[in-house]
């Protein structure tokens, strides 16, 4: 296929957004995903393939959540209560169920024994010779302190589903409903291929003209946060025919990504080669800075991406559009890319009609999130974005961003 002859689809960063989310639904309704068990803390940032159950009623027992006494609302407040027995986390009442007049004193995380309807803080009473008064003056209603047999999930219930990444509360409920292994889909692999005739490895010595392949390395932890096993391609050089013989193997894997040789050079032939594949487009660019020339389509059953070769291209397109895609190859509900809402520290000022996606530093306390721009030489700037921890988004029709507005930052993993 004769250079310039690839179809031009330019999309704005939602319709590109919205391709991409159709595609993952339908990259992940069409996947067959095998699993495999593993212990329990090995599943921790894996992707759930059977759902967790409860292996009982959580509680198992009506839970008394505070250290003090049990007993029956409408006694309390009244005459003092006798306190007729002690009842420790993980003990078992042996004694008749509370009656009328009776307190018994309890701790945390124990079985509220029968008769009894609520727990009387331990703080809001007191206790001597043997019985318990209040305080100050204190109703209690039923139910007050104690939390309800099955009253979280019931014996069955499903606690976490099948789609879910696992972290470290969903771990926390696998283990207490008695879960010591899980299954949990296999990673998908990624093969990563970049282009270009200027690059050498990390390991090697560029000459003069030279310059390292960082973006391997880039997209490899990328795709490694995003739950896929990236491997590495070795570079392809910049000819047509090279780049078509190295993509059918990259094919094996579940998802395959290209950087570089997508923008307008003359040297430029991923298009080219995927064309001559039988690639289908689904769009060949975006209104972003970086990462313009941004490709995206399927060969055959697989999807493909071809990203722009400046690095901060390459990790912010990636970021954006194709690790929503391997989220969803890899089974995983949540997809979308991780935008959050920060503070504008100093004002910006860009031209209109790109979105923008800009180095920057944001920190954050319990007040929220603050962020300013990091100063930047364009797209291959790996320095600036080293320095930065996110980026600042600039939506497509703004020309000003003034100190103090609340803006959107797409967080880097
Ligand atoms: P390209 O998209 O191939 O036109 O490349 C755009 C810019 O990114 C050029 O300056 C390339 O040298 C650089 N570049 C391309 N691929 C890589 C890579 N794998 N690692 C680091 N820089 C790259
Ligand atoms: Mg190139």
């Amino acid at each position: 296929m004769p250079w310039g002859e690839s179809p031009s689809i330019v999309l704005s960063y939602d319709q590109a957004a919205n391709v991409v989310r159709r595609e993952a639904e339908t990259a992940r309704a069409a996947m067959v995903r095998a699993g495999e068990r593993v212990p329990l803390h090995a599943a921790a940032g894996r992707v759930l393939a059977e759902p967790v159950l409860a292996d009982r009623d959580q509680p198992p027992f009506p839970r008394s959540t505070r250290d003090g006494f049990a007993c029956r609302a409408a006694d309390f407040g009244r005459e003092p209560l006798r306190i007729v027995g002690q009842l420790r986390a993980g003990e078992a009442w042996t004694g008749t169920p509370v009656r009328a007049g009776e307190a018994v004193e309890i701790m945390t995380g124990a079985a509220v024994p029968p008769g009894a309807d609520c727990v009387v803080m331990v703080e809001h009473v007191s206790a001597a010779d043997g019985h318990l008064r209040p305080a100050a003056a204190r109703a209690m209603a039923p139910g007050e302190n104690i939390v309800p047999a099955g009253a979280e999930a019931k014996a069955g219930e499903m606690v976490v589903p099948v789609g879910r990444r696992l972290a470290s509360p969903q771990i926390a409920v696998a283990a207490a409903c008695g879960a010591a292994e899980l299954t949990v889909f296999l990673r998908p692999r990624v093969a990563i291929l970049a282009t270009g005739d200027e690059l050498v490895g990390v390991s090697e010595t560029p000459l003069p003209h030279q310059i390292r392949n960082s973006n391997s390395s880039t997209l490899a932890v990328q795709v490694q946060a995003a739950g896929g096993e990236a491997e590495v391609f070795p570079v392809v050089r910049d000819d047509e025919a090279a780049t078509a013989a190295a993509i059918p193997e990259a094919l094996g894997c579940d998802l395959v990504l290209l950087t570089g040789g997508v923008s307008m050079g003359k040297f430029d032939f991923v298009e080219q080669a995927l064309l001559a594949l039988g690639a289908e487009f689904l769009f060949t660019g975006v209104r972003i800075q970086p990462g313009k020339p941004t490709v995206f389509g399927r060969l055959g059953a697989k999807h493909f991406f071809g990203l722009p070769g400046n690095p901060i291209s390459t990790m912010v397109t990636f970021a954006l559009f194709a690790a929503p895609v391997l989220r969803a190859v890899g089974g995983e509900s949540e997809t979308g890319p991780c935008f959050g809402m920060s503070r504008l520290e100093e004002e910006v000022r860009v031209k209109a009609g790109l979105t923008r996606f800009l180095p920057a530093s944001v920190t954050s306390d319990i007040h929220g999130a603050r962020v300013r721009r990091i100063a930047w030489q364009g797209s291959g700037d790996l320095t600036a974005a080293s320095r930065a921890n996110a980026f600042l988004v600039v939506p497509e029709t703004a020309e000003h961003l003034a100190p103090g507005e609340a803006v959107t930052v797409l967080e880097m993993s």
